[in-house]
């Protein structure tokens, strides 16, 4: 159990407006997830001094001893039953914890609405995949606000599945995957938001289950600001009739984020240090997907015939059926020499905002999306599934600060993309549209922006419960 007393700098940005009322957050435990819940919670509580507990799954859980002025209830979860071998697990075990973690979270919840000894709970914040948990609000009569941790745009796509299941548009045909989905501009089917098969399943009813208890709750915070996604906004505005608070992006408020699950290897920053200007391509591909040994291997000798510098995360157990990078074939390590790193894990804030940095390959999750943004990287885009399929379609076509591998990965489309990005005009033009979103972030963020005052009337609002 943390205490819940402030650090020195945390009293001193702290307004304080808060003080004296609590908030209770539930993340969903995965990495993608955790780092923008425990960011929020840490703007709550210096920006408006609100004291924190979160609850979590013992899978997983948060490092406490980051966060000394929060407080953390774990409850049981069976995560650990099952091996997270693959992203459909992921939503199978999500669904099933959405009826197992009934008892426990409202056994806890009542235990801490109960404790007489702390601040009166002002209400609860939880991941929108977390729906059980606005039955459980309700019985307390607690107020409950979803954190959805996704892009807006990807939401509102995932909002009408069985529209897009009623026009014929999945499950997905491989005739029909350049069409455009009229609905969606500009998505074609291929960018359609699925996980896995995309039959009628899992998938579609935690979908269900999200959008019924999302509109069902008090409001809805987004780690997006409002000149990203507009549009998309108005649409949500539209249709979800709650409040919506576009506050992000989060992690800009703090120094690098501290909430990773993993050991960030600091050799990923001394060996930038030695690299030129923005000669660096940074791959990584997040903390979920993963890929044969044959992709693997082409992504490897695009990066080495690229004869660009990079470092590339290859997370342990990324490759299906290897432990670490044994696939490698003997001699590419020399071959490339000083030219490449490899790291199990980075410290990936500061990897892009580092100097040498000039490229960021990804697999489009959301938060890694967003860095590169803050940072004014341009990207390579290689969604695996779901939202990654839609922000990697927004990068290359809306905001056009990436490009896309269309085609899989495959060694001379990869060294391709990386001299277009890297080398070639037209990634110089990327750079200087993505620069001028860095600017739109920076001011979103001050005084007077548009996510500034969406966070004043968050705290508002809570303080009205
Ligand atoms: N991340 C990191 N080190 C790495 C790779 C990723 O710290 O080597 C962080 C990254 O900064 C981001 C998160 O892990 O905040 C990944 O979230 P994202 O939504 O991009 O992808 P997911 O892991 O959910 O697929």
């Amino acid at each position: 159990m943390g205490s819940s007393s402030e650090t020195p700098k945390q009293q001193t940005q702290s307004s304080g407006h808060g003080h004296g009322r609590r908030l209770v957050l539930f993340p969903v435990p995965l990495q993608g997830h955790i780092n923008p819940m425990l960011q929020l919670a840490n703007i709550l509580h210096s920006k408006a001094g609100f004291s924190i507990t979160v609850i979590h799954t013992k899978f997983n859980s948060p490092d406490q001893s980051k966060y000394p002025h929060f407080k953390f209830q774990p409850i049981p979860d069976r995560f650990l039953e099952n091996e997270l071998a693959s992203t459909t697990d992921v939503i199978s075990l999500l669904t099933v914890h959405n009826v197992y973690c009934v008892a426990p979270f409202r056994d806890c919840l009542a235990g801490l609405l109960s404790n007489v000894s702390e601040e009166p709970i002002a209400c609860l914040i939880t991941d929108a995949l977390w729906h059980f948990t606005q039955a459980v609000a309700d019985s307390f009569k607690l107020p409950r606000i979803v954190l959805r941790t996704s892009s807006v745009s990807s939401f509102i796509a995932s909002t009408i599945f069985p529209l897009l299941r009623k026009k014929g548009y999945l499950p997905k045909q491989d005739s029909q995957l350049a069409a455009p989905v009229p609905e969606l501009p500009p998505l074609r089917v291929k960018d359609i938001p699925t996980i896995g098969a995309d039959i009628p399943g899992d998938l579609d009813e935690l979908i269900e289950g999200m959008i019924k208890e999302t509109k069902a709750s008090s409001g809805l915070i987004w780690n997006s600001f409002t000149e990203l996604e507009q549009p998309a906004l108005a649409t949500l505005q539209q249709d979800f009739g709650i409040p919506v608070f576009p506050i992000g992006p989060f992690h800009k408020n703090f120094p690098a984020s501290s909430s990773s699950l993993l050991t960030q290897d600091q050799s990923s920053i001394s060996w930038l240090d030695k690299q030129a200007p923005k000669s660096v391509i940074y791959v990584s591909f997040g903390s979920i997907a993963a890929m044969d040994e044959t992709e693997f291997l082409e992504m490897a000798w695009g990066l080495a015939n690229s004869m660009q510098p990079f470092l590339w995360v290859v997370r342990p157990g990324i490759i299906r059926g290897s432990e670490w990078i044994e696939p490698l074939p003997k001699g590419f390590t020399e071959a490339v020499g000083e030219r490449g790193h490899i790291v199990k894990w980075a410290p990936q804030q500061d990897v892009l905002t580092h100097p040498a940095t000039g490229g960021f390959w990804t697999h489009n999750g959301w938060n890694s999306t967003l860095e590169s943004i803050c940072e004014g990287v341009p990207m390579i885009c290689s969604p695996c599934f779901g939202d990654q399929m839609v922000n990697a379609r927004y990068v290359s076509h809306v905001w056009r600060v990436g490009v896309q591998l269309e085609n899989g990965l495959e060694r001379g489309e990869v060294e391709k993309a990386i001299r277009r990005l890297m080398v070639e005009k037209e990634g110089e033009a990327m750079r200087q549209r993505i620069m001028c979103m860095k600017e739109s972030v920076n001011l979103c963020l001050k005084q007077g922006g548009s996510s500034y005052q969406s966070l004043e009337s968050l705290i508002s609002y809570m303080l009205s419960f």
